[in-house]
């Protein structure tokens, strides 16, 4: 597994990442993993978006704009590795889609429908470039360069 994706990645060094299919999902200083302290949409509570997942408020419960400095492995709870569990990525795929999903939004407000669509939008993308090898050693490339290189455990 580990060697025939990075015998793939090799591969796709070359072709210089065309048609790379995540999105630029992180800012500048998304890298650090720190997030500024983040103010409800709704309620304006001040960092009570930060408890929990974070993409709901905890005083009045409207869900929240997706945080542009969480990347695909911290939307997934996956670690910044090659090695993914698919199951656990599965599994956590569904969890959100539970939680986001347009569907449930339909009785809400235009604001919360459209945050569900981005975050809807944002999940699916994160999935499948997690899911398959190759997107997701690209991905890895694109932004965690240093955790392409750690010795996998055998
Ligand atoms: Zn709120």
């Amino acid at each position: 597994m580990w060697s025939s994706g990075a015998r793939a990645l090799l591969c796709v060094w070359k072709v210089r990442f065309a048609g790379f299919p995540g999105r630029s999902l992180l800012s500048t200083n998304a890298a650090s993993g720190k997030s500024k302290a983040r103010q409800c949409w709704n309620c304006g509570s001040a960092g009570s978006v930060e408890s929990g997942d974070g993409f709901f408020c905890e005083h009045c419960r409207a869900l929240q704009p997706p945080d542009p400095t969480r990347d695909y492995f911290s939307l997934m709870n996956c670690h910044r590795s090659f090695k993914v569990d698919i199951v656990k990525l599965k599994h956590r795929y569904h969890q959100l889609q539970c939680l986001i999903h347009p569907d449930f939004f339909s009785q809400k407000s235009q604001t919360e429908k459209h945050l569900s669509e981005k975050h809807s939008a944002l999940l699916n993308d994160a999935y499948k470039t997690l899911q398959a090898p190759l997107s997701r050693g690209l991905y890895l490339v694109r932004y965690f360069p240093a955790h392409l290189y750690v010795t996998p455990s055998v």
